[in-house]
Order: structure tokens, then sequence, then C-alpha cells
């Protein structure tokens, strides 16, 4: 297969695990370029749509792991232009949908269950539309802002919708997007990608959700292929998938405390190379322009 992300040969063994949901099996292959790992095969439409019914937005978050999500510096960007019409791609609940609409942003979402469409819309008072194809089949004007957070990694055609969205901004509109960096490069990656091979092979039955676990490398490379110039691109280091806390009942499970202390001093590493390494990116982009350069 190729790389989603930098279109590469992407036929590598990759560290992450394998998974299997609905007797099918899914392994991840490593890309011999940019080092971000895909799965193989992608989950079909069938299998995504009941993968993010509405038992997936009504998911129990574990209590010790921190929120990774920035909206916040979302906003604080949206505030350096003037307002217009703002879309959030994977909308959710419509959190950040009322809060660009408090700042005088026409706030358009998009999501893809319907069942989340119809609950998001009633609860924001904002329109949100039902997936790609609905936004296709929409006339929208052209559009200031597009947001992406922690949506990327979920999609098993990044490069078709990403370039689809890029297609609907106004010259020198923004992508703003966000996500997860699972294959680092940061300490912490790199540390469990080298005992990899003396732990079991564990089979783990659960969805593909992340189908996409990319490098700070092949992410800035799928901006630049999708036509995006970047205007800023920072790294940060959170703790996910480690816990963020212990507690005193913690202090028994070996691995959990293990996982806790590797990511401190991963964090602490990072720090020192603040634009190369990381596991968690912030990017916005400028449609018409020519990016970063691999
Ligand atoms: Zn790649």
């Amino acid at each position: 297969m190729r790389c989603p992300l930098c279109d590469a040969a992407c036929d590598g063994p990759a560290a992450v695990g394998s998974v299997i949901f609905e007797g099918q099996l899914y392994v991840y292959r490593q890309c011999r370029r940019c080092g971000s790992a895909a799965c193989d095969p992608m989950p079909d439409a069938a299998t995504l749509a009941r993968m993010y019914g509405p038992a997936y937005a009504d998911q129990d978050s574990d209590p010790c792991v921190e929120d990774p999500k920035s909206p916040q510096m979302t906003l604080d960007w949206l505030r350096q232009r003037p307002s217009g019409v703002f879309v959030d791609f994977g909308c959710g609940s419509g959190s950040l949908l009322q809060a660009a609409s408090c700042l005088g942003w026409k706030a358009i979402g998009v999501e893809h269950d319907e069942a989340v469409v119809r609950e998001t819309e009633a609860r924001t008072g904002c329109r949100v539309l039902h997936g790609l194809s609905a936004l296709r089949g929409s006339e929208l004007p052209s559009v200031d802002v597009i947001h992406m957070g922690d949506v990327i990694e979920h999609l098993p055609s990044p490069f078709e919708v990403v370039s689809h969205l890029v297609g609907l901004l106004r010259a020198g509109g923004w992508l703003m997007a966000q996500g997860p960096l699972e294959a680092g490069p940061c300490l912490f990656t790199a540390a469990l990608r080298a005992a990899a091979p003396l732990r079991p092979r564990r089979v783990t039955q659960m969805p593909p959700y992340h189908v996409l676990q990319a490098t700070v490398r092949g992410q800035r490379v799928f901006f630049e292929r999708v036509g995006l110039a970047e205007v800023t691109y920072t790294i940060s280091e959170v703790a996910w998938p480690a816990p963020a806390r212990l507690s005193t009942t913690d202090l028994h499970q070996l691995r959990r405390v293990a996982l806790f202390m590797l990511r401190k001093v991963s964090q602490w590493s990072s720090a020192l190379n603040p634009t190369k390494w990381g596991n968690r990116y912030f990017y916005v982009g400028a449609g018409g322009g020519r990016g970063a350069s691999l």
C-alpha cells in the first residue's frame, strides 16, 4: 500500500499491535519514507458507520487521561482575522461551534453520524451537515476557516477528504488542524518501539479507530501535498496514552507507573527540541500557497 500521508511505499513492519473488529483482522504497515503507520486494510464505509454511531460519542473517558484538545488555541487564532464562515469538520457535541459563534463567526458543523448531527444542531442552534457528501452538496459560500480537531487520524482516505476541504477555502483561508503524532518522534515512542520485539504480540479486540499513526515528517508533507502553505506548526507532548497522573492504588501496577515515569522523562527530553519532538501537533495552513518541503 502507499502511505496515506506522504505517498511513499508503506509496507514495512510496524510496532503498532493489530486489532480485530467484527472478525476482520487489521494490521499496521510502516511507511519507509516518513515512518508513519497505516491500517491495512482500511475499514470500508459500512464498517465506519458501525464504528462511529452514537455509542462512540457516548464513550466514557478515563478520568486519568487528560483531554489533549486545545479549543482555546483555535479560538485565539480565530480572533486574529475578521470573522466569516467557520466549518468545524468533526464537530462532535458542538462546543467549538458555540464558542466561534460567540466571536461573531457563522459556524457550521460536519459530523459522520446522523443522530449526532440532529442532536448537535438542536443543542447549538448551528447548522450541522451529515458527512462530506452533505458538505459537497451544500451551497456554502467560500469558507474562511476550516477546523479539524482529532479527525485526520480517523480518515481512511485523508488526501481526498482534506483536498476537498482545501478546495472550499477562499484565497488566503485557513485550514486549522490538530491531533496526535502517535509515531512521534519522541523518547516515549522510541522506547516502546525498541521494546516491541520483547513483548508477546497481542491482537486486541477493538475497532481500528486511528487508521493513521503519523510522524511529524509525514504530517507536514501531507499538508504540503494538499496544497496548503504552512502558517504555523507547533508540537507538544501530552501524557496520552500514558496516565496523566497516578493515584495511590496505581502504585501497585508496575506497568502503569513505568509508563507514567517514561512519559515524564520523554516530555523533558522533547522540551529540549520543541520543533521536532513530541506526540501532538497544532497546524495552521493557508489555501492557495506552497508549503514546507520534506
Ligand atoms: Zn509516509
